[in-house]
């Protein structure tokens, strides 16, 4: 990987004589150039075209960029559909962690591996409601998914295979109903239209015609949504 500015970009041979930027799916930059390469015309494109990069970039990429660390202990508040609740420890309980009357309940025999309670507890509610919601916006949208998976896709909340698999990432689960409905809505476009272009926002605006306010929503807080 190259850099220039804070641009990371991975520069790749053309055969034609023209130099042009590529952003992949997974926000990952190319620049396409003829050999040899003239580095000082790779970057004069790269500064031409910085404002577009980063609004490209910057999609599904907020995740990383101001960790939180949550600490597992009583009183620390922890996301749910976009609600935090408190997080309270407690002697020899049955479950292992539970969210009961607004309260995540943990039983302190866990807490050595804590995370991994909160990130199951996250995934089997992303497994009940995710593949439910893909459904029925499937149906209205006349798409058919192969597959929904749950995993943890680090720095991304969801991706579209292009055979049709979609995946989302358990954090889903932290975003505001209206939130996960959009990141849902996003993919399931994509296949129908891989790329960002005006026809695949038009899709997503005919199922969410006010998608622009979770955008926005995840664009601000979703850094904020983490373990
Ligand atoms: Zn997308």
């Amino acid at each position: 990987m190259l850099a220039y500015k804070d641009i990371q970009y991975a520069l790749k041979k053309s055969d034609r004589k023209t130099t042009s930027i590529f952003i992949e799916r997974d926000g990952t930059v190319s620049v396409i150039a003829p050999e040899p390469y003239d580095m000082e015309k790779v970057e004069r494109v790269l500064e031409a075209k910085r404002s577009w990069i980063y609004r490209h970039i910057a999609e599904w990429d907020d995740l990383n960029r101001t960790r939180v660390v949550r600490e597992f202990v009583s009183g620390e508040g922890f996301p749910y559909l976009g609600s935090s609740y408190r997080l309270k420890i407690e002697e020899n309980k049955r479950h292992d962690l539970r969210l009961k009357s607004g309260v995540f309940v943990m039983s302190s025999s866990v807490l050595p591996d804590a995370r991994t309670a909160f990130v199951e507890f996250y995934r089997s509610k992303a497994k009940e409601r995710i593949p439910k919601r893909v459904c029925q916006y499937a149906k209205q949208m006349g798409l058919t998914p192969t597959e929904v998976r749950i995993h943890d896709l680090k720095n991304r909340w969801a991706s579209c295979s292009p055979g049709g698999a979609l995946n989302f990432h358990w954090r889903c689960m932290m975003a505001p109903l209206t939130a996960l409905d959009y990141i849902i809505v996003h993919e399931l476009a994509h296949i129908e239209q891989p790329n960002h272009t005006a026809k695949f926002w038009d899709l997503i605006e005919k199922v969410l015609p006010e998608y622009q306010q979770p955008k926005g929503w995840l664009r601000l807080h979703g850094a904020g949504l983490g373990l």
